[in-house]
């Protein structure tokens, strides 16, 4: 299973080794607690297939919690 490594785009954090296939894209930051959604976008190298994921949008902590 592939990775993949995303920034937060609330506070800056990396979050490492995220299965971003498993959740359809979603991610909760490890330090703000904000919620991410990527979309996959395929990128052509020079020899190879890839693709890397894109922050379409988030919502802040302060919205989600309760
Ligand atoms: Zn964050």
């Amino acid at each position: 299973m592939r990775t993949a490594d995303v920034k937060c785009p609330e506070c800056g954090t990396m979050n490492n080794s995220l299965f971003l296939e498993e959740t359809d894209g979603l991610m909760e930051c490890d330090c703000c607690g904000c919620t991410v959604q990527l979309r996959k976008m395929a990128i052509s190298l020079s020899s190879k297939e890839e693709h890397r994921w894109q922050i379409i949008r988030f919502w802040p902590a302060a919205r989600l919690a309760v």
